[in-house]
């Protein structure tokens, strides 16, 4: 892109192979750490991010799509790359181009791949996805008998690994985890049977890992934890009793404009506030199309002079106001920070995720993903 936006994501690569290591001792050395990097790396870019992890010894990826794995092969990427959401049986041959995983829910799938095998003269590994409880994608545990004895039968085809997923392992009550991973033991158990040859056993997300480790199988699959967040918020950093991780990506942008309006007037769409007193307003470039949920209208907060500032009024498309009538001096083009730490300040990912009422996967997404990025080492 030509011409630099006043808006800039900075992700640290030290912090994404800092939460790496930390993850990998976590799990333990012997559980194979595969990192998620669907949704262009949790808004972190897939590619900067997997590369970064590759450094950190990370061999195995997990995105949704063929189009994402691709993209990921292409840039250069070893290891394996696992494509989780299934695919289009004319895009069957991809798998064999660019040397996919296929995580597979269906026969029909499975029979395609099968077929491209045979008439390549060579054999693809797969992994099966169980639904354990998530009520998501995946065969239901009563299934797992039929499907892997079928899936056996077919020419060409080596099941190399099955996989599931917890709902509920950001919760630190124990019960409804551990329901659900006898459950998975089991089909895990009847798989490796019918099966007999090394299987890779995976079911833990960053919840499996941080708080469940008796979950980790032979490999994990960590996403929101390897950008510096915890699952369950807040509460996840408070109950931190070992080392924290750390949130690879801030947001900063510039003050625009600064004006002081007097009492009574009415700002920005809708006029939904109206001010009590002389009031002097900062306008700043971002708005809902840079990822600032407008649901943070005339709620969400900013770090100018390392002060917190308040935004005023309706967050427009690309623009929205903020309170500085407490701050000294603030000017044109001063430093404005959305995420991140300014002086002794900080506002996360998970603040602004509990003022939008949501989690800080979908703030990471929308900022990162919709904003020019940097990476520093
Ligand atoms: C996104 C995803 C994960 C990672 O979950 P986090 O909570 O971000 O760690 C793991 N497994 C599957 C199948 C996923 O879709």
């Amino acid at each position: 892109m030509i011409g630099q936006s006043f808006n800039q994501i900075r992700v640290s690569r030290q912090a994404l192979r800092y939460n790496y290591r930390l993850l990998q001792k976590r799990a333990g050395y012997q559980v194979r750490l595969l990192a998620m990097v669907k949704a262009d790396a949790y808004g972190h870019g897939m590619i900067e991010a997997a590369s970064t992890f590759s450094d950190a010894g990370c061999t195995d990826f997990g995105v949704a799509e063929v189009c994402e794995g691709i993209k990921l092969r292409k840039s250069g990427i070893k290891g394996n790359i696992f494509i989780f959401l299934g695919f289009d049986l004319s895009d069957v041959s991809l798998f064999f181009d660019y040397d996919l995983v296929p995580v597979i829910y269906d026969l029909e799938s499975a029979k395609a791949l099968s077929r491209q095998a045979l008439s390549l003269g060579t054999e693809i590994a797969v992994h099966v996805k169980v639904d354990c409880g998530m009520t998501r994608l995946g065969i239901l545990p009563d299934e797992v008998q039929d499907f892997i004895t079928k899936l056996m039968q077919l020419p060409g085809i080596k099941c190399d690994g099955i996989a599931s997923h917890f709902p509920r392992s950001d919760e630190h009550d124990l019960s409804q985890t551990s329901e659900q991973f006898i459950r998975f033991e089991k089909v895990s158990a009847t798989a490796k049977r019918i099966q007999k040859s090394k299987l890779t056993v995976h079911t833990a997300n960053s919840g499996g890992i941080l708080y469940f480790p008796q979950t980790c199988c032979d490999m994990v699959r960590a996403g929101i934890s390897l950008y510096g967040y915890y699952p369950d918020g807040m509460a996840g950093i408070e109950s931190e009793k070992e080392e924290k991780l750390q949130p690879a990506m801030s947001f900063t942008t510039r003050v625009l404009q600064v004006k002081t309006v007097a009492a009574g007037v009415g700002v920005s769409y809708g006029h939904t506030f109206k001010t009590e007193h002389e009031t002097i307003l900062a306008v700043l470039p971002v708005g809902y199309e840079d990822g600032l949920s407008r649901s943070l209208s005339n709620k969400g907060e900013v770090l100018i002079h390392g002060q917190r500032a308040i935004i005023r009024g309706r967050i427009c498309m690309n623009l929205c106001m903020v309170d500085v009538t407490a701050i000294d001096g603030v000017l044109a083009g001063d430093e404005v920070v959305i995420l991140g730490t300014q002086t002794e300040d900080t506002i996360s990912g998970d603040e602004i995720a509990e003022q939008m009422n949501s989690i800080s996967y979908e703030v990471l997404c929308l900022f990162g993903n919709n904003n020019q990025r940097r990476y520093t080492e």
